[in-house]
């Protein structure tokens, strides 16, 4: 990779990149045709001249005007002001920024060439910071793309480093199409004169088309990425077609596992649960490794169904491994698994195994050990723990809870650790890959499923177990807090418990643990002769664990936390849950709060506690968040929403990894384009192999295992 994109020879050290090359290889941009594909959000015009009397309030426009005055003043801070008048009005230009060859750029009488946006105040029209150069220059003849940058990356650079991406990629003939022309959608322009028409339109073109991405040249671009997305994950899915799975038969047998854990259920299982553990246990007795993803609203009953496939697993010989999150969330998620497991294990001399961060050494030395023997059926722990180093005997399933906290990158490393740590003495001399289940209340919505997710098998659990009360969720102004301090009073005479939680403050950990602690302070106070506990990421494990065990076993009657509950705890008598700054929280995650409580037959309610911010209100995304959780309590409707509001990249965690997944189409805009894609991949990777290979090459280079994933 050294030296790429210089003609210096391989002998010589590689130049230290400079901040705005090192900028570009951050995004990704290296080859010229990840240059050529990086595509403009807007344009500029600049191909003419406007006068300022047809300019309205917050145009961007370029003019030509003389300099009347120009000088520094200090008030209302110091800044640059000159004055200018291009003969049908005048205009004020300010900069707060300015040096020296400013002021020379702006010597009065000087004719100059302005761009910027103009605002229209009540002491006249006002230019703040203006582009500045001599007038009377060539004017463009396209419109000048405005590309997606960062602050180490002025316009000018990335501008010139595509326009040489571009030029270079279309020498080399790196566009020829790789769909086959019968197949290309109606009308399709080709790629190489859409690409050149995108990066350099005529000033003809209406703007808007092009913002919208609705002019043809758009069109083809769009249908490509979405190609390129079918393909690789479709190729994906044929890839992990050809593995080896451990078959996990599905055991008949009364003194297995499997039967034992039925017998010993406290419930009958929902008819969608029926159907979701068949579904599993079909996969699991196939020789290919299973990738499903399990998803079902909050409190929908998924971890019966992993106690199920563990122990199918366990009944064919093989290991099983649990992992959630964080150590807190395996502790609790995983504790009334193990309860109806580990019995049934005993008598067969298998074990379960707990592999946590705050282990001493020789306690963990301990577990590895078990798992390595193969004595430990089931291994526990958080997902970083059980990566880490731990070699399995032989790993059968694996399955992973909770599943939208962890990014596509991090999901991608995770199945490749558990290939790698892969059977010591397997049976067969076959790599095997183990199966692999993820579970999620954050169902993924329909369009999202259809297009990122086509690698990953679903089931979905659509019903809740019988006897559970709606949770009636109300929204509270922060000043009424005293109001939510009576009602808590009320309830914990009824003998119910109450969650408090505070939100996460990104940026500061120690005003998150302020924010709890005094919140804490508070309630303390005002609730005298009630158990109040504190529970925030900062606190040594042993003191979580022992807070969180008063909670559960209902001495504590209410419990503060920061999100750290988020996702998992399970106490049925808990029946008020409070969220204070709901407005800071994401839509998803204010839903997985609120799951926390209606966990039992008790009248539930959730109260969003809000504040107004500075301007006195709340943001538009905030407001539609608070109003979208008192509407609905349905998972599946609330993530589409959220879907909505956020956009797919952030839904689904592309962000963390880097790689924005489909820059160009909208899936809720483009279906035509996916359905047209869907339906090309199979036969492009059967008939044309070669150009499909060449397809995924052109548009993901190292980016496509991000899609496996
Ligand atoms: P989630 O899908 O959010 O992980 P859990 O698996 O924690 O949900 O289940 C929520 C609660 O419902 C648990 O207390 C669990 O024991 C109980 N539960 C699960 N399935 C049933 C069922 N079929 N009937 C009654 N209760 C059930
Ligand atoms: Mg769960």
């Amino acid at each position: 990779m050294a030296g790429a994109g210089t003609s210096e020879g391989a002998a010589q050290a590689p130049k230290p990149l400079s901040a705005p090359q090192k900028a570009l290889r951050k995004m990704g941009l290296l080859r010229p045709v990840d240059l050529a594909l990086h595509l403009p959000f807007r344009y500029e015009d600049e191909t003419r001249l406007v006068k300022l009397t047809d300019a309205r309030d917050g145009d961007l426009v370029q003019i030509e005007a003389v300099v009347k005055s120009c000088q520094v003043v200090f008030k209302p801070r110091r800044q640059l002001q000159a004055v200018v008048d291009d003969g049908s009005d005048t205009c004020t230009l300010r900069f707060f920024n300015f040096y020296p060859n400013m002021q020379k750029a702006l010597e009065v009488g000087r004719q100059v060439r302005l761009r910027g946006e103009v605002r229209g105040g009540f002491m006249g029209r006002t230019m703040m910071h203006p582009t500045v150069q001599a007038a009377g220059g060539l004017l463009a003849t396209a419109l000048t793309p405005v590309y997606p940058s960062s602050a180490e990356l002025p316009q000018a650079y990335i501008r010139k480093a595509v326009q040489g991406g571009l030029a270079q990629a279309l020498r080399s003939q790196a566009f020829n199409d790789t769909i086959p022309a019968q197949h290309l959608p109606p009308h399709s322009w080709g790629l190489a004169q859409g690409l050149q028409f995108l990066h350099h339109p005529a000033p003809s073109v209406s703007l808007a088309q092009l913002e919208d991405k609705t002019h043809p040249a758009w069109q083809r671009l769009k249908a490509e990425e979405l190609l390129a997305q079918q393909l690789s994950q479709l190729q994906a899915k044929r890839e992990r077609q050809l593995l080896n799975a451990p078959v996990l038969a599905h055991s008949a047998s009364p003194q297995g596992v499997l039967a034992q854990l039925r017998a010993a259920l406290p419930f009958q299982l929902t008819q969608a649960q029926q159907r979701v553990v068949a579904e599993i246990a079909h996969d699991l007795a196939r020789a290919v490794p299973m990738h499903r993803l399990l998803q079902g609203d909050v409190g929908s009953g998924k971890t019966v169904v992993a106690a199920l496939a563990a122990a199918q697993c366990i009944d064919a010989g093989w290991q099983c491994a649990l992992m959630a999150p964080t150590e807190i969330l395996a502790e609790q998620h995983f504790t009334k698994l193990v309860g109806w497991l580990a019995p049934v294990l005993a008598p067969l001399g298998l074990q379960v195994a707990w592999l946590t961060g705050s282990q001493k050494k020789k306690e963990r030395d301990a577990m590895l050990a078990l798992v390595a023997s193969g004595q430990a059926a089931l291994v526990v722990g958080t997902h970083a723990v059980i990566q880490d180093k731990v070699q399995f005997k032989h790993l059968g399933l694996a399955i992973i809870d909770e599943q939208h906290r962890f990014g596509v990158a991090q999901r991608l490393a995770l199945r490749q650790k558990l290939s790698d740590s892969e059977t010591l003495d397997a049976p067969t001399a076959q790599a095997q890959e183990p199966h692999l289940l993820m579970m999620s209340a954050t169902p993924i919505p329909r369009t999202l499923a259809m297009s990122y997710y086509d690698d990953l098998d679903v089931s979905t659990i659509d019903e809740l177990p019988p006897g559970r009360t709606a949770i009636v969720t109300k929204l509270v102004a922060d000043t009424r807090r005293d109001e939510v301090i009576e009602r808590i009073r009320v309830q914990l005479t009824e003998g119910r418990q109450i969650y408090w939680v505070c939100p996460l403050i990104e940026e500061s950990e120690a005003l998150d643990l302020r924010n709890a602690t005094d919140t804490h302070q508070a309630l303390c106070e005002a609730l005298p002769g009630v158990m109040v506990g504190v529970l925030h990421s900062r606190m040594p494990q042993a003191e979580k664990k022992a807070v969180m065990s008063l909670f559960v076993q209902g001495q504590m009657g209410v419990l503060v936390s920061t999100t750290v509950i988020e996702v998992g705890v399970d106490v049925p008598n808990a029946s008020l849950m409070v969220i204070e700054h709901a407005e800071r929280f994401g839509l998803s995650q204010l839903h997985q709060l609120r799951g926390r409580v209606g966990r039992g037959a008790a009248a539930s309610a959730c109260v969003l506690l809000y504040a107004l911010g500075e301007h006195g209100r709340l943001s538009d995304t905030a407001r539609e968040r608070l109003r979208a959780m008192a509407e609905t309590n349905d998972g599946f409707d609330i993530a589409r929403r959220d879907l909505d509001i956020r956009g797919p990249g952030e839904f689904l965690g592309a962000r963390q990894s880097g790689a924005a997944l489909l820059r160009f189409a909208d899936l809720n805009v483009d279906t035509a384009l996916l359905d047209w894609a869907k339906h090309l991949a199979p036969i492009m990777l059967d008939a044309y192999p070669e150009q499909a290979a060449r397809h995924i090459e052109r548009w993901l280079g190292g980016k496509s295992d991000f899609l496996k994933a």
